[in-house]
């Protein structure tokens, strides 16, 4: 049997697995608009100040230091698919608690393989909280976890009516992309085909919530609530003048002017210091 796709607007005719292939490699937003010419505009994405924070070529370990703390949130689901998601967050210890992403991983682990999986992770990053996702697995993970490591500092957090909530669920997340409060690393901004799991971490933030699988999504906001309870982020002092050396480059946040350096600047330092 063969079948076959008649797209719209577009004379050729396309295999499912080509389709298939095709999907798997843009995503589903950019596979809507190029192949089902479905315009996805920039209203319906829940982050759309995500793009402003992305550093183009940089790495994780460029944009923090060791004296920074690191949290994480750690998505959790069965073996079936892989859909268990563990993300590491930078915070940098001054004021502003600007906040670093600086390692992804997604894995369709058994509960063993998560907790040797992230124990690893958590430990290598000298992780001091880790959010987990309150369902049905997490008691085994937990118990698991603290075999693995009794010094990992462990909490639930359960997702339900607060998802949607604008001060606390993911809509505030992009207010904090909007204030510029996160660099996000993007060392294969060249390869946007890239299936690294930290790139497809980035597909999933920009699309949000065109997309097939949303646990990475939700990792960034179990680790963004384990930084919030570090402390006051960059929202206490936005309204004052100051300069911090951040990185390789400097930046600054002046009075009235919320995004007083752009993107083009951030990329014209960073090009430069290669
Ligand atoms: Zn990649």
């Amino acid at each position: 049997m063969s079948l076959t796709f008649y797209i719209p607007n577009d004379s050729s005719r396309h295999s499912v697995e080509f389709l298939r292939r095709k999907r798997a490699v843009l995503g589903a937003r950019a596979f809507a608009r190029g192949f089902q010419q479905k315009a996805i505009s920039d209203a319906e994405l829940l982050f759309p100040h995500f793009e402003s924070c992305i550093v183009p070529g940089a790495a994780p370990e460029d944009l923090v230091s060791r004296e920074w703390l690191f949290v994480a949130g750690l998505d959790l689901s069965g073996q079936g698919r892989r859909g268990t998601c563990l993300l590491v967050l930078g915070v940098s210890p001054g004021a502003k608690r600007i906040r670093v992403p600086v390692d992804v991983q997604f894995g369709a682990w058994s509960g063993q393989q998560i907790a040797r999986q992230v124990a690893y992770a958590l430990r290598r990053w000298n992780v001091r909280h880790t959010k987990i996702e309150t369902n049905a697995l997490q008691g085994t993970i937990i118990e698991m976890l603290e075999l693995e490591d009794p010094t990992l500092e462990l909490s639930g957090f359960t997702t339900s009516w607060n998802k949607r909530d604008p001060e606390l669920g993911l809509p505030s997340l992009d207010r904090e992309f909007e204030r510029l409060q996160w660099r996000i690393p993007h060392p294969h901004y060249d390869t946007p085909d890239c299936q690294c799991d930290f790139c497809t971490w980035i597909r999933q933030m920009r699309n949000y919530p065109a997309v097939d699988n949303s646990d990475g999504v939700m990792a960034c906001w179990f680790a963004r609530e384990a930084a919030v309870e570090l402390g006051p982020g960059l929202e206490d002092i936005v309204d004052t003048e100051e300069e911090e050396e951040f990185g390789q480059w400097r930046w600054s946040v002046r009075r009235g002017e919320r995004n007083s350096w752009s993107l083009g600047t951030v990329r014209e330092r960073t090009w430069r210091l290669r």
